[in-house]
């Protein structure tokens, strides 16, 4: 940046200082050629009233000078007298510029380029009252001679500001980055002002990223910190029961209890792990690797409901089916997923005698719903946001002695974001629980 902004300096300077060059020097070579077609003027007519060059036998006595050449010419163009040149030698001068202006208007003048080197004649012709023209001329700088003279001051100058321009370049951008770099030091300091209104929504979707980052980083952390103590209690349990069986101190019969709490705990082990598994392919899995078809979900609910008949009988719930057929798009494998583990909720939060009510239907805009509706124990309200939260559980002993791990709902949320379905969720404690999920409609 300090690079581009020195070069970018420097450019300026030199464009300003060759432009400046090109406009003063012609500037200063037409007040130049003004002054000396000025004073060319002035010698003329001060000659001309001497009225020397009316008597043509006087004008011998004038005398030669280096700075001002004097001429006279006659009516026919012929060159009568000239202080710096031989006339025998010279042609006939009618078709000059300024004795042709002068034989038409009394005054004439032209500029021409001069023999020496740099140099430029400039010509003032005045018609004389016998029909002679005088003509002065006189030599003096061109237009690059001019621009030459200056050229020490113009390479000084462009020396100087290139000096100033890094030195400005440099303290510039300090001046525009120190903030910058202020706040990218306090980044996640929410209060931290952004200087530059241009930088503001860069700012701001950096201190976003920065607080996702940090949010992640804290839920796997947790996560991490969550799957360890989930796993040590039955693994605890286990390795207790085996150390008593080893240790001989069991006896018959408490060797077939232990060995079927071990069974049981091992179980758990391995329902917690396929979760586990389970969420980080979901975590993992892109949209694109999602596999999407047309499913009809009645059938996928049935399926499920007699699936889970039986698991509801041991719990003495009443599990049923209603509805209609319902054409939707989504992942059959993840429907599976979410039926079983809604209803299976449904069934596990309920109380003896009571009943879960699955409904497939269209809603009012084609929509596919899903509707898993129980009279169980209810969730109450400051829960209600939070069990879809990794291992989340309102009741942890009730939860626990029914085998649940807290990773049903964060399953069930995943898979409604990636088959773009919503949920809605009702509850009161004591009276029951109904979740509803509503897949958008598809064109049948
Ligand atoms: P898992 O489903 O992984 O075996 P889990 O059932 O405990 O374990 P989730 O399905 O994520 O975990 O549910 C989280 C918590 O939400 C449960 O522990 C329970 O407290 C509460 N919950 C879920 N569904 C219901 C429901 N239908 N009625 C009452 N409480 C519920
Ligand atoms: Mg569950």
């Amino acid at each position: 940046m300090k690079k581009k902004i020195n070069i970018h300096f420097i450019i300026i300077a030199v464009l300003a200082i060759v432009m400046s060059t090109v406009l003063s020097t012609i500037v200063s070579y037409t007040v130049l050629k003004k002054e000396v077609i000025d004073d060319l003027q002035a010698y003329a007519y001060a000659l001309k009233g001497t009225g020397v060059f009316e008597d043509v036998e006087q004008i011998h006595y004038i005398s030669q000078t280096d700075k001002l050449r004097i001429t006279l010419i006659a009516e026919n163009g012929a060159v009568i007298f000239d202080t710096n040149a031989d006339i025998t030698s010279m042609d006939n001068h009618e078709g000059r510029a300024e004795i042709e202006q002068s034989r038409k208007k009394g005054t004439g003048q032209s500029v021409r380029l001069s023999n020496t080197l740099g140099k430029n004649t400039f010509y003032y012709a005045i018609l004389l009252d016998n029909g002679y023209v005088l003509r002065v001329a006189k030599e003096a700088s061109n237009i690059i001679s001019v621009f030459f003279s200056s050229l020490p001051f113009i390479v000084g100058i462009v020396v100087i500001l290139v000096l100033v321009c890094v030195l400005l370049a440099h303290f510039l951008t300090k001046s525009i980055v120190a903030p910058i770099e202020k706040m990218a030091q306090n980044i996640d300091d929410k209060e931290v002002e952004c200087v530059y209104k241009e930088l503001r929504p860069f700012v701001s979707m950096i201190q976003k990223q920065h607080d996702n980052i940090v949010k992640v980083a804290d839920m796997r952390q947790e996560f991490t910190a969550n799957i360890s103590h989930e796993l040590k209690t039955p693994l605890t349990s286990i390795s207790g029961y085996a150390e008593l069986i080893e240790n001989g101190m069991a006896t018959d019969e408490d060797v077939i209890r232990f060995a079927g709490e071990i069974h049981q705990n091992a179980n758990r082990l391995l329902i917690l792990i396929n979760d586990i598994i389970r969420l980080s392919e979901l975590d993992v899995s892109t949209e694109e690797a999602v596999q999407f078809e047309l499913l009809d979900l009645y059938p996928l609910a049935q399926n499920c409901v007699d699936m889970l008949q039986v698991n509801a009988e041991n719990h003495q719930v009443r599990i049923t089916l209603q509805g209609e057929s319902c054409q939707i798009s989504a992942n059959r494998e993840m429907m599976n997923e979410l039926l079983f583990n809604l209803c299976d909720n449904a069934i596990r939060y309920n109380n003896q005698g009571g009943s879960v009510s699955v409904r497939v239907f269209h809603g009012p805009l084609g929509e596919g719903c899903l509707e898993v509706v129980d009279t169980g124990i209810g969730i109450p309200k400051e829960h209600q946001e939070r069990i879809f939260e990794r291992f989340y559980r309102v009741d942890k002993s009730r939860s626990k002695s029914t085998g649940g791990t807290g990773l049903g709902l964060a399953i069930v949320k995943h898979i409604i974001v990636q088959n773009h379905a919503r949920l809605e969720l009702e509850s009161e404690q004591g009276k029951g629980t109904r979740i509803c999920v509503i897949f958008p409609a598809v064109e049948e």
